[in-house]
């Protein structure tokens, strides 16, 4: 039989019969059919598009076990509980299971009694699980989260560089990768690395237009999710993303006082408690979890209303997958983040004393200037993220995001760089000793505290220049100059130095715009457009 012959209908068939759904979305079909018929595939969707399918009904079509590679151990349980529950058969193999689990699963396997065998990845750098599975029958290979051998992307993981060899292993045997991230670089490594030359691509829209995009200030963070959480999402489920343990506990502990039903999930917790968690948020309507990014890899729950950062997310495509867990049901949802300038300077902090040789402190740091130019941006923020990630948005924004609902201000901001860059100058020069942004505001506002007077700065030709402007604005200068690389971060104690490109400032070559400060507070959300 001609492998076309029998894709396109058999594949819907499964999709009624096994997983009981009318249709095929986006370009699922394509890719079952292709990948049915045989071939390789590249496929890039965006969280919740149903990526999952474009594996699995062509390992149940075609003859044979579908190996799946996936690092999210901590979820095959369930995928496979949830497959059994189908009526699939399917099975795992990693590190969580003892011998006699793992020998029952391949004596399934080497009998034909599986359609699906998940694997983590490490497994297959064992000359023995290769081996296994050369003597059983395999249907399909998928690579699952496969941006992980990306060695410049976020979420690198070594033992993926070795599924390169897969192909050439098993010549015959069709390959699938598959990932939500969606940069070029990342789908060229993957191609690459994978060895997947004679792979179709499949790029899906990475639009998700039911996404209201905020980013405000940071004032009071806990304050500000409280008045998003009552005036916005009272009764609905979501997620907080906190930065550090302690700021989970806090802000769980916060959100509970005051009403709202609220759980932490992080590393640092019990494993019981952690999977409690999960699972009250996945079967209880309108929990709120708060959570550092351990929490949400895999999370399938399609009510997720809002998605809040209380922190700044390391990278873009980070903050696109922690977004992208609200509102996979398609319904309006809200991704919210406070941001300011201690985000900045503690991140830029962190990059420099962290571990790593300089290439990595790069890379790091060229993921977050990304953030903080979707952060600072005064365009469409849909825009800035689909340009990102290679897409091209409409040319008069998205009117589902803040800046298009409330278009940001913007100013020529150069004076006030000026100021602030003399200022850092000034006391760089003075060697004695090293200054934050609260000093340099401080100096700039003409306020004689006992740091200032300490060191003479109310002596400094730049002390009471800045009265123009509030605390808050000067804050928010600082902030975008940082953002801009026009200032940097040293050392432990967040000092503010001059960069290479401070000087054309200060030399009257370059002009510095910079977006105005919004006020402070939650911004109330328009419907979405269509
Ligand atoms: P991804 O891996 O791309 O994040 P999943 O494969 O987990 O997405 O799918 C997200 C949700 O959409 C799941 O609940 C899945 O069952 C559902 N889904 C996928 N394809 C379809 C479809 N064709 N029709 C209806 N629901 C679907
Ligand atoms: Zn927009």
């Amino acid at each position: 039989m001609r492998p076309e012959a029998y894709g396109g209908s058999e594949a819907l068939a499964t999709l009624h019969r096994v997983f009981g759904y009318e249709a095929f979305r986006g370009d699922q079909e394509a890719v079952i059919e292709h990948v049915v018929a045989g071939g390789d595939a590249v496929v890039l969707m965006p969280t919740g598009a149903g990526k999952s399918l474009c594996y699995q009904i062509p390992a149940l079509v075609r003859p044979g076990t579908g190996v799946v590679v996936s690092p999210l151990i901590a979820l095959m349980q369930d995928q496979v509980d949830a497959l059994r529950a189908l009526g699939v058969r399917a099975g795992f193999v990693n590190s969580t299971q003892d011998f006699d689990e793992r020998r029952t699963v391949e004596a399934e396997f080497l009998a034909g009694e599986l359609d699906l065998l998940y694997l983590a990845p490490e497994r297959l750098r064992l000359e023995s699980s290769l081996e296994l599975l050369s003597r059983g029958k395999i249907s399909v290979f998928a690579i699952d989260e496969a941006h992980c051998v990306s060695q410049w992307g976020h979420d690198f993981r070594p033992d993926y560089l070795a599924l390169s060899l897969l192909g050439e292993r098993w010549p015959d045997v069709p390959r699938i990768a598959l990932t939500a991230t969606a940069t070029h670089s990342t789908h060229q490594e993957i191609t690459q690395r994978l060895r997947m030359d004679r792979a179709r691509h499949f790029v899906a829209s990475f639009d998700r237009p039911n996404i209201q995009y905020r980013i405000v200030p940071k004032a009071d963070p806990k304050k500000q999710l409280l008045t998003l959480l009552r005036e916005e999402h009272a009764g609905d489920a979501g997620i907080v993303y906190c930065l550090s343990r302690n700021s989970v506990e806090k802000t769980a502990e916060y959100l509970t006082r005051n009403g709202v039903a609220a759980v932490p999930y992080h590393a640092g917790l019990d494993a019981g408690v952690r999977a409690a968690h999960q699972s009250r948020f996945l079967r209880e309507d309108g929990l709120v979890v708060v959570a550092t990014i351990a929490f949400g890899m895999g999370i399938d729950k399609p009510d997720v209303r809002f998605v809040a950062h209380l922190d700044l997310p390391k990278s873009v495509e980070g903050y696109y997958q922690e977004t992208g867990r609200a509102g996979r049901d398609g319904l309006p949802s809200t991704a919210w983040m406070a941001y300011g300038l201690n985000d900045v300077i503690q991140q830029r902090k962190l990059i420099r004393s962290g571990e790593g040789d300089e290439a990595h402190r790069r890379r790091v740091e060229t993921h977050l200037d990304a953030m903080l130019a979707l952060c600072e941006t005064a365009r469409c923020r849909r825009g800035q993220l689909l340009a990102y990630f290679g897409q091209e948005a409409g040319p008069d924004g998205c009117g589902n995001c803040d800046t298009c609902l409330v278009p940001p201000e913007t100013w020529d901001g150069t004076v006030a760089a000026q100021k602030v860059l003399s200022t850092v100058w000034r006391l760089d020069r003075e060697r004695r000793q090293k200054f934050g942004a609260v000093q340099i505001v401080d100096i700039l506002l003409g306020r004689r505290t006992a740091k200032v007077i300490q060191f003479d700065h109310d002596q400094l030709s730049v002390f009471g220049i800045g009265e123009e402007l509030s605390e808050g604005e000067w804050r928010g200068v600082v902030r975008q100059l940082l953002a801009q690389g026009l200032l940097a971060v040293e050392g432990e104690y967040g000092t503010l130095v001059l960069t290479g490109e401070s000087g054309e400032v200060l030399g009257r070559k370059r002009e510095v715009p910079l977006r105005k400060e919004p006020k402070p507070a939650v911004a109330r959300s328009a419907s979405p457009k269509g």
